[in-house]
């Protein structure tokens, strides 16, 4: 694309991170990403935090401008534009979220804000109860929450259009996980697993079976990352190639 740069990967020390970030700005750099553990801690060191970043409590982009560090959080829309771009508008939608870490919680403030309804399922109840009432206080959309098991997971999937599993369940090595009891899964209940190693889940592949719709995590991986890049360039992202980049670097680390 004629851009002049190049993006590496660091790996920073929790207790250097303040000295990178001085070592950042000296270099003028045209920003980064952040990833965990870093995604909290980073905000203190920012000049500016965006709407959505100070929402969800969370920085994964920052972008220098003249000198300035601006912090913005991608996870949540990327999710939503992967969810889009893949004719699934959760729009209206009732959707049973499960997962109420770092990726969920983005997930749960951008597709409260459009959902009908928004019911968080976590192992951890308490963390499900501390985010939903958090969301519905900042969205004042309806959001529940409940424990994960088996019951409670059958009664909210039979009133739900759309499943977001967004813990690890399914992640490799344990591919043959799944989040739900797949024969919850059917026709009219697509499904978004923000699982990206292996791209094709086993919830995702008992999706298909069942004729339901699916997203996959390797497409919110890739928006989040187009709309980083975006911010930084003022460029529109070739996402086509970074989904083949991000295919094959999948496939070298698997093997
Ligand atoms: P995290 O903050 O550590 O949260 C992990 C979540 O998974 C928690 O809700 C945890 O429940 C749940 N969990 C983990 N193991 C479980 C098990 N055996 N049974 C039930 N629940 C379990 O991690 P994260 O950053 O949110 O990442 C979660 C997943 O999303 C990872 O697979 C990550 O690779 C993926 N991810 C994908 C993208 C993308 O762009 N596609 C972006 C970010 C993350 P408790 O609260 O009970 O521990």
């Amino acid at each position: 694309m004629s851009v002049d740069a190049v993006y590496l990967a660091m790996d920073v020390e929790p207790r250097m991170l303040a000295q990178a970030v001085r070592g950042f700005r000296a270099l003028n750099i045209l920003g980064f990403n952040v990833t965990i553990p870093h995604k909290i801690k980073i905000m203190k060191y920012l000049d500016s935090l965006d709407r959505t970043a100070t929402t969800i409590g969370a920085v994964n982009t920052v972008v220098n401008r003249d000198g300035r560090l601006f912090g913005y959080n991608t996870d949540g829309t990327g999710a939503l534009e992967a969810l889009r771009k893949s004719g699934l508008d959760p729009k209206g939608k009732r959707i049973v979220l499960i997962g109420a870490g770092g990726a969920a919680r983005a997930i749960a403030f951008t597709l409260a804000e459009i959902a009908q309804r928004m019911v968080i399922v976590n192992r951890t109840i308490s963390k499900a109860r501390m985010l939903a009432r958090e969301v519905q206080k900042t969205t004042q959309s309806p959001v529940i929450y409940r424990g994960l098991n088996s019951s409670i997971l059958k009664d909210e999937l039979l009133t739900s259009d759309l499943l977001v599993n967004a813990t690890s369940i399914g992640m490799n090595p344990r591919v043959s996980e799944t989040p739900i009891d797949t024969s919850l899964l059917r026709t009219d209940l697509d499904v978004f697993d923000i699982v990206y190693s292996p791209v094709e889940t086993t919830l995702l592949k008992e999706t298909m079976k069942v004729g339901a719709k699916s997203v996959n995590g390797l497409t919110m991986l890739v928006n989040q990352g187009a709309q980083s890049f975006e911010l930084w360039t003022g460029l529109k992202a070739p996402t086509f190639t970074m989904t083949a980049a991000l295919n094959n670097a999948l496939k070298v680390s698997s093997r």
